[in-house]
């Protein structure tokens, strides 16, 4: 059991994601989780709105994901994935090729979402660069969107929300269009893809490729936008010879009501990453996929082989457990279980559009955000959340949930009606 000493080092000593050194807030000590609760220490139980980052989607300490990590692990947890290989790679590999689009059969598999991002950034400078077009090494991105946080992946985040801007003195400039404005099921305008056409259209002889995340931009807003925009951009990245990135490292394996974004335009990206949903949650991978044309012209280059490999690349238990936790996402029916939660959280989550603090109400898939009208002092409505049993940790004028897609609807209940008293109870 987790005493007093260990949480006051927690606080003097180690950092937590986007947190100060200075007298921290602390942080609330976890005892275990089960299912879609998170015990605390003193325990009191938490109904987690938040699938630990979107990644949590079949539930904590499950049993299957568990018995593939033990099954694992007796076998070997690790071994180096330079001449070597394995089964769950192979294995996990292969399903990632089934699943995705047709074209993305090339499988590079990355130890975090960031790395995911990293490698494609690369893929796509070190195709041109093959083809003796080095020239073609600039990345084109829209504002609002939020990619990781490594150099590359920072320098394609938004450069004001994307929480980066002390770094944009050392970050390379790439090209931004503006935020697509257009929600999800509004009417299109074709006037809404200008800015981006214009772009491409000045600037495609210096430009790789254009990274977004498809339909929802996450981190940088949690901004659901038109599927016609994926399309027009698709189309004009085939136009203007630039490849395109799709981010769903969010928006992956199922989130936003499709298996991946992108089916909602119906179009296939050159590249592709996933991660956060990948193991279930249990541990850090991510892979980018891309097409054989672009596996084969790098390989054809001058380097003769892509520029990358990381200690801990297809690390077995990782994959294991993500071979298993893909298992679960067919047998467990994820469509049903993700457009329930869509009806809970609409149907859940519409009254907050009376409160008075609160600027709009949107769900996508097993999306729900509240947006308020001010900024909301994080830790001070997360008490408000804990009291009525609930974890959510918003950021600036978001209070959103993405819950684990086993949610059932007693649970999604009382989420979404503890979201609203507490937005009702809080004062800033
Ligand atoms: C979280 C996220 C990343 C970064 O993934 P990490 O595993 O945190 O490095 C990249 N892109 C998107 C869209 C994300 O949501």
């Amino acid at each position: 059991m987790i005493n007093n000493q260990q949480v006051e080092f927690d606080q003097q000593h180690i950092w937590h994601p986007y947190s100060s050194m200075i007298n921290p807030p602390a942080a609330y000590p976890v005892e275990s989780a089960s299912g879609v609760r998170i015990k605390l220490a003193d325990g009191r139980e938490l109904i987690d709105g938040m699938a630990s980052w979107w990644s949590v989607i079949h539930g904590y300490n499950h049993p299957q994901l568990n018995q593939a990590a033990h099954e694992q692990i007796d076998r070997m947890a690790h071994v180096m994935f330079g001449g070597l290989t394995h089964e769950p790679a192979i294995e996990l590999c292969r399903k990632l090729v089934e699943m995705t689009p047709a074209r993305l059969d090339r499988v590079f598999l990355a130890d975090s979402g960031s790395v995911a991002v990293e490698v494609a950034l690369k893929m796509a400078i070190q195709y041109y660069h093959a083809q003796g077009k080095p020239q073609k090494h600039k990345l084109l991105t829209i504002r609002n969107g939020y990619h990781g946080d490594t150099f590359g992946a920072m320098s394609v985040c938004d450069p004001v929300t994307g929480m980066h801007e002390i770094f944009s003195g050392v970050l390379p400039k790439h090209f931004f269009a503006p935020a697509p404005q257009i929600g999800f099921s509004d009417a299109w305008r074709d006037d809404e893809i200008t800015p981006l056409a214009s772009l491409l259209a000045e600037n495609h002889g210096q430009i790789a490729a254009l990274i977004l995340e498809p339909i929802v931009q996450g981190a940088g807003g949690m901004r659901f936008y038109s599927p016609t925009y994926l399309k027009k951009a698709r189309e004009l990245c085939d136009e203007y010879d630039v490849l395109l990135i799709a981010d769903e490292i969010a928006t992956g394996f199922g989130r936003t009501g499709a298996l991946f974004a992108c089916e909602h335009a119906g179009i296939e990206p050159d590249i592709l990453c996933v991660g956060k949903a990948l193991t279930g949650g249990y541990m850090t991978l991510a892979a980018t996929l891309t097409s054989a044309k672009v596996g084969e012209t790098i390989s054809a280059g001058g380097a003769g082989c892509f520029m990358h490999g990381p200690t801990f690349m297809g690390n077995p238990l990782a994959c294991a457990v993500a071979n298993q936790s893909l298992q679960l996402l067919q047998t467990n029916d994820w469509q049903s279980n993700v457009l329930r939660i869509e009806q809970g959280l609409i149907a859940g989550l519409a009254a907050a559009t009376e409160l008075e603090a609160v600027a709009d109400v949107r769900c996508l898939g097993a999306i729900g955000v509240i947006e308020m009208k001010e900024p909301v002092v994080t830790t001070e409505i997360q008490k408000l959340f804990i009291e009525r049993g609930l974890w959510i940790r918003p950021f600036g004028k978001l209070v959103y949930v993405m819950p684990p897609y086993v949610m059932q609807d007693d649970d999604l209940d009382l989420l979404t009606r503890g979201m609203i008293d507490a937005i009702a109870h809080y004062r800033r």
